[in-house]
């Protein structure tokens, strides 16, 4: 970036919150499968989880930019964002599809922490990459809609208040386009879990805090609806360039982390009598890594500049989450390998960054999935499905 960096303040800001927060912490957690209530307590009260909420809402009103270097930071700092950092950006739909009641009754207690709006529940078991095929389903009756039905992987889902959740509202039969016919709740999880919503955590290798969905007759009323019925995948659909590059800008993070402690510990180890990054084979990965982590960077900033612009942006999100996804992974096994055997130590630095990073190339949308886009929507290509 030519010229001094303009989020120069807001990154020192991030780092002196994350400076509370080591690699120690982390681990910890990490060893426990514990969520990190103080860390995204921590970011909450410093308002950076309500960046993307206007002004006049309570939030600080800042771009997707913005928002992007906050969780850029966490991750090079060694944290992990996604304990919180639907928080940031779920409300989306609510601020660009709610009604200027449900925005009034919502977004204030979002912005000052009061209600956790970070739980959003679209996958299913028979259902993950092609969204149009789930089967939850939302029937109205008078003034509510009873839904049933099972999401898998609602991440956060113990640690919100809310959670936004998409249904089918039409029968995929009886819809024109596929697509139509789903549509978008918010949920009010207090009052409702153990009852008529159940949750069933699932183990990963990363600690992620995710977990099935049951619902069993759960009621919505109809003012909770957000967006026309019939239309929630298109609700979703513009909130997922936001994520796309959040989640670019984290991996970013991931792969400037795994390059600062590889490097400092290539300049450090010494064998053979000399420090080993004096090595051309360990110097080269490094440098490989460093080159795509600066291109994907660049790609997450046009595709934020397009989005703060209200410019379409879906191939450069698209693109971010891609490359940077790709960059972050051939950081974390450059640093692996720079590491040799004490990469594989809990102790060290890299293993569980390494296993954090892998996930962005599957979720929230996977590689192969952003390629067919690429294909279907910018070359031109036939469809593939
Ligand atoms: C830790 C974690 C947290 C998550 N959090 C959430 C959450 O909070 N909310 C939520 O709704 N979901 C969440 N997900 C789900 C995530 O979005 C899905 O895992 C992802 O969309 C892929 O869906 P799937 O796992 O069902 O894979 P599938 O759709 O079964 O695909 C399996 C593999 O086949 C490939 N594939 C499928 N179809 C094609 C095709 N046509 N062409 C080429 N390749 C194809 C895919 O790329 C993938 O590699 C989370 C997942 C994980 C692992």
């Amino acid at each position: 970036m030519p010229g001094p960096d303009p989020y120069r303040e807001l990154r020192e800001g991030v780092r002196k919150l994350c400076a509370r927060f080591p690699d120690t912490y982390w681990r910890e957690l990490d060893e426990q499968q514990a969520y990190p209530e103080a860390f995204v307590r921590a970011m909450t009260e410093a308002g950076y989880l309500a960046a993307l909420i206007p002004p006049e809402y309570g939030g600080a009103g800042l771009g997707v930019a913005e928002a992007s270097v906050i969780l850029e930071e966490v991750h090079r700092c060694g944290g992990n964002a996604a304990a919180c950092h639907a928080q940031m950006y779920v409300m989306g739909a609510i601020l660009r599809h709610g009604t200027p009641e449900q925005k009034q009754r919502y977004l204030p207690p979002i912005a000052r922490g009061e209600l956790r709006l970070q739980a959003f529940a679209v996958t299913e078991p028979e259902a993950g990459s092609d969204t149009p095929s789930i089967r939850t389903t939302a029937v109205r009756r008078g003034d509510r809609y009873v839904i049933s039905g099972q999401k898998v992987w609602t991440s956060r889902v113990e640690h919100s208040d809310l959670m936004l959740l998409l249904a089918r509202t039409t029968p995929p039969d009886q819809v024109r386009r596929r697509g139509e016919g789903l549509s978008l709740f918010v949920v009010d999880l207090r009052g409702n879990l153990g009852k008529t919503v159940h949750v069933r955590p699932i183990r990963t290798m990363i600690n992620h805090h995710t977990a099935e969905v049951f619902l069993e007759d759960l009621e919505v009323p109809v003012e909770d609806r957000i967006g026309e019925e019939g239309q929630g995948f298109r609700c979703i659909l513009d909130g997922m360039n936001v994520e796309r590059i959040l989640i670019a800008a984290e991996c970013v993070g991931d792969g400037d982390y795994f390059l600062d402690r590889a490097v400092a510990y290539a300049k450090e180890r010494r064998v053979f009598g000399r420090p080993i990054g004096q090595n051309q084979g360990v110097q080269f990965p490094l440098a490989q890594a460093y080159a795509r982590v600066r291109a994907a960077d660049l790609m997450r900033f046009r595709a934020a500049e397009l989005y703060d612009a209200g410019l379409p942006c879906g191939p450069e999100a698209n693109m971010a989450k891609l490359l940077a996804a790709e960059a972050s992974w051939e950081a974390a096994n450059a640093a692996l390998q720079t590491y040799g055997g004490y990469g594989f130590a809990r102790e060290y630095p890299v293993e569980r960054k390494f296993r954090e990073t892998r996930l962005y190339q599957v979720a929230p949308v996977s590689t192969n999935l952003v390629l067919a886009y690429l294909a279907h929507n910018v070359l031109g290509l036939p469809r593939s499905y």
